[in-house]
């Protein structure tokens, strides 16, 4: 079972390496002029080490039996499926790809983005008896040498490449499926401290409060670094520089104050009744403080920022947390 696994990392590794050559070959010139266009520099493409998936999903498993591989070898890597009609192919062409690695920078999956805006925009190795989606993270590799005291947690590929190309190297992003438990607790090897950069939209707003309750469990501490005017770091930072986003680091929002702020546009402030719903809600988040002196500290801050009576609050929440024991 081990030599399995081994085998399983060679297929992956030579992958790599056929898409890596790819990329830098003629015939992946649509793929260096898309990276370029985003603009990766050649340097952080080797970094990562970038490639490009070929015009169809023959040429990597002929290369792959090529180099000794089996075709249940092949198969078992993720990288190719069987199929009656077309028998095996790889689900990767005509994509950019992301080696996955683990944090011994041994290649595990891939992700392949698609030129332009064809669907789906991003495909990712499925899991294998090597890649274990809820146990990694893309970028750690790296983070994990970064001595910043922080790490930054983001949703996508390019937001991880596009923050360690401008210094940011304690980047890391989940591999397109939520944040998982496992994950906060790999985390908390490396540091106490999570910034959470994730999209400014709907969607990401949901992550990040789902991602706060986890690494709360895990014992770290969150704060979330707010991008808009942009969508995601990587546009942040390609719109306003690295600077600006050190500053948005450094301003970064207590995990806290975000869920209050959040459950705070719920409500209609104006409307006593809402207020009041709104005013309970946070008295049962302050319930979840276990440690008195904490609970009193953000339960005066939070008064003061919604002009709530301090007392009143307390009042509240000393009923609840009667209630509930
Ligand atoms: P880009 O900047 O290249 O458009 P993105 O990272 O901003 O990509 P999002 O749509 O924000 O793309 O998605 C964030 C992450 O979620 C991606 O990096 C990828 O890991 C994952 N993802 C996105 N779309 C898919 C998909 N169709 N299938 C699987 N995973 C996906
Ligand atoms: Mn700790
Ligand atoms: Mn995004
Ligand atoms: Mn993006």
């Amino acid at each position: 079972k081990a030599g399995k696994r081994m085998r399983l990392l060679e297929v992956n590794k030579e992958a790599a390496k056929y898409f890596y050559y790819m990329l830098r070959d003629p015939r992946g010139e649509v793929g260096m002029r898309y990276l370029t266009g985003r603009k990766l520099t050649d340097e952080t493409m080797h970094h990562f080490g970038l490639g490009y998936a070929g015009k169809n999903g023959e040429q990597v498993v002929q290369y792959l039996r090529k180099k000794g591989f089996t075709d249940e070898e092949i198969k078992d890597s993720g990288l190719a499926m069987f199929s009656e009609q077309r028998g095996l192919r790889s689900q990767f062409w005509n994509r950019v790809m992301f080696p996955i690695q683990d944090i011994n920078h041994r290649v595990i999956g891939f992700g392949g983005r698609v030129m332009g805006d064809g669907e789906p925009k991003y495909l990712n190795s499925p899991e294998t008896m090597i890649f274990d989606k809820r146990r990694n993270l893309y970028g750690l590799n790296f983070a994990r040498t970064a001595r910043t005291g922080n790490i930054i947690l983001c949703e996508g590929y390019m937001d991880v490449i596009a923050m360690h190309q401008a210094g940011f190297t304690q980047a890391v992003a989940s591999l397109g499926t939520a944040f998982t438990v496992e994950q906060a607790n790999l985390l908390h090897r490396y540091a106490e401290n999570i910034l959470l950069a994730y999209d400014s939209d709907g969607a990401g707003t949901k992550a990040a409060l789902r991602g706060i309750g986890i690494l709360r469990e895990a014992g770290l501490t969150g704060k979330v670094i707010n991008m808009r005017p942009y969508k995601d770091p990587d546009e942040f930072i390609k719109n306003l520089g690295k600077e600006a986003f050190q500053e948005r680091i450094d301003q970064a929002e207590n995990s806290f104050y975000f869920e209050i702020r959040i459950l705070s546009e719920q409500y209609d402030q104006s409307d006593p009744e809402q207020r009041t719903k709104f005013h309970r809600e946070i008295a049962q988040k302050l319930c979840e403080f276990s440690e008195d002196l904490e609970r009193e500290n953000y339960l005066q801050a939070i008064a003061e920022k919604y002009m709530i009576r301090p007392d009143d609050l307390r009042k509240m929440v000393i009923g609840y947390a009667s209630q509930t024991g």
